[in-house]
């Protein structure tokens, strides 16, 4: 098997292993192969990690942020150092093509872990003037903090999660998707090689009720989960039986609007980053494809055009520009979708079928043309390369219908007049919005959804909010005065 790690887990610093846990094949999707296989944590595996978790924190929350700081540069520094290496791991483990996760993957797990290593030590309290006395503030590690990730981004997830959190002096456990958990043990290396104490960053493996076990432990703090919109809802509902803090970074089915005006080339150009990257795998990609009627001629032709030009193919081979979905599972999800599509009425421009090479579950980027609001591919997360494009023809009309849905992860506009632009983001709900771009998620800037999306962001300053809590200090500098 050629990606078998030397352990299912990563616990207090070191590889663990417990073959009495369930075991889990790790497929590359391209293929079919079966590339490792790893167990399901015991909940012996559990125990460990969230003691080793408990014990490690106390001191690493007490040390100088600067100090904390060094050993996650120099984590992300050894990241970019083996980008290779990780981004042919992150190949294997999700299909998707080296083209994209040598760019996307563990380098921007290394700009979250440089970014919160140079935020953390800004983070202060305040002093509040009371008169004669005065009251300051501290913010404080929440303590163990649990990571749930999903399969399309196992690198990025980790480190999106596991940053913030060590760089304010919280222990992480995550648990990685049941279907990609392979490179999160690669970090949890790294971590130990650049200085992380045993224990700050453990990775247990196994399916939901691995996740269930972490989530409703008493030692836990917090809950970050990347997933669905329905695990959302349980994971939510069992943090709250310990009143815990949560993260929810969960599905979306956001609108990308593209008006008359707007440059033809950029907005096709916009549409295909929102809905083929990754082989449509991502949570917050602009799945509603509004075009308004003036332009709708000019933009169809050359998404068709350009879409046909997309080279399928072996995700290791550097030509690729878009491998298979993430398993055969999803590829059967995916084109039931494509199935009711056809069956609702919608035009299919483009795509619409399995693809080569191989038995891989590939399957053709897809276009839909002609796509009314109540037709299935309008409403559902589908997470595949189907995009749906739907007319309209006035900016009122398009903000009500671009809201018209009870998720609200992402949104994007594209047009010439920058005055609109503003005015339509800012009656769009939803937690990330691009003008004349799709899908540009930097560390510096807040990400996470409103609605059924998700609580709470991820990345930029706003994540010191979700991983640390405010503890504020009364001092009195004169007598008590007491009416007794
Ligand atoms: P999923 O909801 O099936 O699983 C997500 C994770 O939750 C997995 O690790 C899984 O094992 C775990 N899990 C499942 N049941 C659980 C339970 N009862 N208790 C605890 N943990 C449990 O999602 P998926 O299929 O892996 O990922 C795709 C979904 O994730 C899509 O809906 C996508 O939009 C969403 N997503 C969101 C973001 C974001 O940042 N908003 C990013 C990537 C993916």
């Amino acid at each position: 098997m050629i990606a078998q790690p030397r352990a299912s887990h990563f616990v207090d610093g070191a590889y663990l292993e417990d073959a009495a846990g369930a075991a889990i094949d790790v497929t590359f999707p391209a293929t079919g192969e079966v590339i490792a296989r790893v167990h399901e944590a015991t909940p012996a595996v559990v125990e460990k990690a969230l003691a080793s978790a408990e014990r490690a924190q106390k001191a690493w929350g007490r040390m100088k942020p600067v100090e904390r700081a060094r050993i996650l540069s120099h984590a992300a520094g050894i990241i970019r150092d083996r980008n290779q290496a990780l981004s042919e791991l992150e190949t294997l483990d999700t299909g998707k093509p080296i083209q994209e996760t040598t760019v996307a993957d563990a380098t921007s797990g290394a700009d979250a872990l440089e970014y919160f290593a140079g935020l953390a030590p800004t983070v202060t309290g305040e002093t509040v003037p009371l008169g004669r006395d005065f009251l300051y503030t501290i913010r404080e590690p929440l303590g163990v903090c649990v990571g749930i990730g999903a399969w399309n981004y196992p690198t990025q997830i980790a480190c999106w999660k596991a940053a913030p959190a060590l760089a304010l002096g919280n222990a992480m456990i995550f648990k990685p998707s049941e279907v990609t958990p392979l490179c999160a043990l690669k970090i949890a290396e790294i971590f130990i090689e650049a200085g992380l104490p045993p224990g700050l960053f453990n990775v247990v493996q196994g399916r939901g009720t691995v996740g269930a076990a972490l989530v409703t432990d008493p030692r836990v703090a917090k809950v970050s989960l990347t997933g669905s919109v329905p695990t959302g809802r349980k994971v939510y509902q069992m943090a709250a039986e310990g009143i815990r803090h949560v993260t929810m970074e969960l599905g979306g089915k956001s609108p990308l609007i593209v008006f008359d005006d707007a440059d033809v080339e950029n907005a096709v150009g916009g549409a295909m980053l929102g809905n083929f990257y990754s082989s449509g795998q991502v949570c917050s990609n602009g799945t509603r494809v509004f075009v308004q009627k003036g332009i709708k001629d000019r933009f169809l032709k050359r998404l068709k055009e350009r879409t046909e030009a997309i080279r399928l193919g072996d995700p290791r081979d550097p030509e690729t520009q878009m491998g298979p979905l993430v398993s055969a599972a999803q590829l059967e999800k995916v084109l039931g979708y494509v199935a009711a599509g056809q069956a609702e009425g919608a035009r299919l421009l483009t795509g619409g079928h399995r693809a080569g090479p191989g038995n891989g579950a590939f399957v053709a980027p897809t276009v839909f043309a002609d796509v009314t609001d109540g037709m299935t591919i309008a409403r559902e997360e589908i997470f595949g390369p189907v995009m749906a494009v739907l007319d309209f023809e006035t900016e009122e009309e398009v903000i009500a219908r671009a809201n018209a849905t009870e998720f609200g992860l992402a949104a994007g506009v594209f047009t010439a007049d920058l005055a609109r632009g503003h005015r339509v983001v800012a009656e769009l709900q939803a937690g990330s919005c691009w003008i004349n771009a799709y899908n540009l998620t930097p560390v510096e800037g807040p990400f996470g959804g409103a609605k059924l999306s998700g609580v709470g962001r991820e990345n930029s300053k706003a994540a010191v909010e979700h991983y640390t809590q405010v503890k504020s200090v009364y001092v009195n500098l004169g007598s008590v005065e007491a009416p007794w």
